[in-house]
């Protein structure tokens, strides 16, 4: 014989109860019997019916009409015309039961739990009834048994416990008797000695069927639903999560206990004690392996299993000095518990005993509350024990596996994956059993939770950034450009998922969770709301993703003053953007300690040479324990090209002009010519080189006019560059006579910087330097005479988006 139980939503239309039929109908067994659910959702509108009618409103009448609704349709859908009638009316009168008991739940005003059990029972037994008859009428030889007539519990409406010896022994009984191949049953219903219905629990009906399958000596028990397996974490929740193809009943058990809800909890027990193989397999796809649940995992080596989560957990602490030292304080403390019914998921108590803080659902913590102060009533009254503490809106996530117990560094991985992420963990817990390790956190971060550990467990290193990029201007569409050419490459070399969640310019934003399409995020941001940078960041911190990170191409002082409250929720920040970094010395430190105390990279490759990776290589001369001496550098890519191509033939306004129109220069082109943006430069060199440096330390000698200084917009700037023209050309002349050419260098000396115009002899390194070059020259202790040189386009849309690129990949190695 063999046991097949059909979950709610394998049965929640003709449709898949077709599918149903087929798979029944290939079953190889000489007995089989199917468990079902009732029909999708009718649990839910059958509890929500219920309510209404309790509480007198009377939309409990169109909650009915639904309920007849779905069972009438099934039944003209599943059955020829001709047998219809008999079916439809006998589900009609077992309407017009159902109607009179709704009708005296909303003449008291009051349902209890008995009666809620008789009203919500008339799913699974009107499913059952149904699928039975659709059964026989497609020519399987089916009949129809009342699961009430076989399992026998106590009283506790709502969620029985089932008297074992006696329901064996009438399962065993029947089924021995039974002479037919399939035998429908509804799940989920029993009932008491005295004959009124009980259920077994939410999920109940996985329940019922290995309740069958272990007292009917059955093959196998297969839970057939609507997901291929038991995954490693919930799919619905984890795109990445896989079917685990073998688990042991222990890891089963441990991870529906700890909230996968594919599985009820209490149902492996009955087939482990029988050590009857168990299977889950998707209806929608029955091709699918699925799961097989025995006693022994083959894949050994696989420490964690799975990961779950119980959402809606309360945290109560008790603690008090009355505590340290008194034995028996926590014996009364699960004691007043038990006795109220109320089950206690997790425990933790500090090495102190000064408390005790236990996890429990939190619609059991007001009454929980009440119960522990009144049993501590005497203790309060003294201040010896503290009024209970009461922490709300958690959850737990828990790890899964047999094998953890043998593995040292778990624990150390998810906690610290969990931080990197900003996850806080409130309480930490390892099983008993040393099967689980699990955390208590806030029930927003279950998402990120999930993912991020999902990621770190089983992904084999697939890590997934999520990017919420700033500025769609030159350096931003040729990074969204890059990301799109680039993602496959991601994926398959370096095991990067990299996902666009938002994009804002200056006019627009747009977001989607699932990543936005890289082809067409032009138009997504055009179809997008209006920008605000307030609400950028409360949506990032809505959508609380993992591996968060920051992009600013934009050149905005604004944007800039932001990092730190980003870089607070360890969401990373790259940017391009100099102000941040060459701002107060004490705002720089402030960013790069958040970085450090938020575990949130804050990284600027492309604030000195573009995409060269000028300050990488610096940071790895300093981490090593080198000193830099002095820096000699031509840091600006369009000072290099303005000298580059002005000569006695051109203008120099004109060129400037066209290093700006080719993305050369800052959006405003003062900034490069007036010296300032290699000064930023130089200060971001000289602070990364560990001095001390402000801005206004470093000696600019510009050769700009003093009245082109004072301009206020691009229009008249260029025009005072025009009046200027002869004495540009006379500085042009200066160094040809001496066979020279000018170049803007910036230099380093220890703590004295400065920048400024020189002649370049024929011979330097500098000299050749062409186009949007840029070169740094490092001397340091172990680069004393020959420097380390780093030379390249300094300058350019295409490679400042490199660099940044560049950085967000630093952040996923991270
Ligand atoms: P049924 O109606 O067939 O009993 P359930 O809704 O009770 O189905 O259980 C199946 C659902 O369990 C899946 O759709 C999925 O959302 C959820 N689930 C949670 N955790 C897991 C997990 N680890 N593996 C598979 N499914 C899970
Ligand atoms: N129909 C019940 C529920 O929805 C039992 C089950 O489906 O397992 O909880
Ligand atoms: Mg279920």
């Amino acid at each position: 014989m063999k046991v097949l139980k059909f979950g709610g939503s394998s049965v929640a239309s003709a449709d898949v109860i077709r599918k149903v039929k087929e798979i029944v109908g290939q079953t190889e067994a000489k007995k089989i019997a199917v468990i079902v659910s009732a029909f999708g959702g009718v649990t839910d509108l059958l509890l929500d019916t219920a309510k209404m009618a309790s509480e007198q409103d009377l939309k409990y009448k169109e909650g009915l009409k639904k309920i007849e609704a779905r069972h009438l349709t099934a039944i003209k859908e599943l059955l020829p015309v001709a047998s219809q009638s008999r079916v439809l009316s006998k589900v009609k009168s077992e309407m017009n039961v159902l109607e009179t008991l709704l009708e005296g739940a909303s003449y008291i005003g009051e349902i209890t739990p008995r009666l809620s059990d008789k009203i919500v029972s008339f799913g699974e037994l009107l499913s059952a009834y149904i699928i039975s008859e659709f059964f026989r009428e497609s020519g399987l030889e089916a009949v129809y048994k009342d699961s009430r007539e076989l399992l026998l519990t106590d009283d506790k409406h709502g969620k029985a416990a089932v008297n074992f010896p006696e329901s064996n022994k009438r399962c065993k009984a029947y089924f021995n008797k039974e002479q037919s191949t399939v035998i429908v049953l509804p799940g989920f219903v029993a009932s008491t000695a005295d004959g009124n219905v009980t259920t077994l629990g939410r999920g109940g009906s996985d329940y019922t069927a290995s309740i069958i399958a272990a007292a009917a000596g059955a093959e196998e028990l297969q839970i057939w639903t609507d997901v291929s397996g038991m995954y490693t974490a919930n799919p619905k929740i984890v795109k990445q999560a896989k079917p685990i193809a073998h688990i042991s009943y222990e890891e089963a058990m441990e991870l529906s206990h700890f909230g996968a809800k594919v599985l009820y909890p209490p149902t492996v027990q009955p087939v482990l004690d029988r050590g009857l193989p168990m299977v889950i397999k998707n209806t929608m796809d029955p091709k699918a392996t699925g799961t097989v649940i025995t006693k022994k995992s083959p894949e050994e080596g696989r420490t964690v299993r799975g990961i779950s989560y119980i959402p809606n957990i309360s945290l109560l602490s008790l603690e008090g000095p009355g505590m340290i030292g008194i034995p028996g304080i926590s014996k009364r403390l699960f004691e007043v518990l038990s006795l109220a019914n109320i089950s206690v998921v997790l425990i933790t108590q500090a090495s102190s005993e000064h408390s005790i803080c236990i996890g429990i659902d939190e619609e059991d913590a007001a009454n929980a509350i009440r119960e522990i102060e009144k049993a501590f009533a005497y203790e309060m009254s003294l201040a010896k024990i503290k009024p209970v503490i009461h922490e709300k809106e958690l959850a737990i996530i828990a790890l899964v596996g047999d094998q953890m117990k043998n593995h040292q560094g778990l624990s150390g991985k998810m906690f610290s994956t969990l931080g990197k992420n900003n996850v806080n963990i409130r309480a930490i817990a390892q099983g008993a059993s040393e099967r689980n390790i699990s955390a208590v956190i806030r029930k927003e971060d279950v998402k990120k939770a999930l993912n991020t550990l999902h990621e770190a467990f089983f992904e084999e290193n697939i890590k997934q950034l999520n990017l919420f990029i700033l500025g769609t201007g030159n350096v931003g569409s040729k990074l969204l450009g890059q990301l799109k050419q680039q993602k496959k490459y991601l994926k398959e070399h370096l095991r990067l998922n990299i996902r666009v969640i938002g994009i804002s310019n200056s006019r627009k934003m747009y977001f989607e969770e699932q990543g936005i399409s890289l082809e067409k995020w032009p138009e997504l941001l055009d179809s997008g709301i209006k920008a605000d940078s307030t609400l950028f960041y409360d949506t990032i911190q809505k959508i609380n993703a993992r591996n968060s990170i920051l992009v600013d191409n934009t050149a905005s002082e604004n944007v800039a003053a932001t990092y730190p409250k980003y870089l607070k929720q360890s969401i990373s920040v790259v940017t391009c953007n100099k102000i941040a970094c060459s701002s107060a010395y004490g705002q720089y430190l402030e960013l790069k300690e958040l970085a450090r105390e938020y575990k949130a990279p804050f990284l600027f490759e492309t604030n000195v040479g573009a995409g060269l990776p000028i300050i990488d290589t610096l940071k790895h001369l300093m981490a090593s324990g080198d000193e830099v001496i002095a820096i000699k550098a031509v840091l600006s890519g369009s000072l290099n090209f303005v000298f580059d191509n002005f000569n006695k033939t051109t203008s120099f306004h004109e060129i400037v002009k066209k290093a700006q129109e080719q993305g050369y220069t800052e959006p405003d082109p003062k900034i490069d010519l007036s010296g300032i943006d290699v000064m930023r430069k130089i200060l971001i060199l000289a602070r990364e080189s560990g001095y001390k440096l402000e801005l206004t330390d470093i000696e600019n000698r510009s050769f700009l006019p003093e009245e082109a200084l004072r301009t206020k917009n691009n229009e008249s700037f260029f025009k005072v560059l025009k009046k200027y023209e002869s004495d540009f050309q006379h500085l042009l002349k200066e160094a040809s006579t001496k066979n020279c050419k000018l170049k803007f260098v910036a230099s380093l000396h220890k703590v004295k910087a400065s920048v400024g115009l020189e002649h370049i002899p024929e011979g330097h390194d500098f000299y050749s330097l062409s186009g949007s070059d840029n070169i740094v020259l490092f001397y340091t202790k172990r680069y004393p005479e020959q420097p380390l040189i780093i030379k390249g386009a300094g300058a350019g849309a295409d490679v400042t988006a490199s660099g940044i690129f560049a950085d967000i990949i630093r952040i996923g190695n991270y």
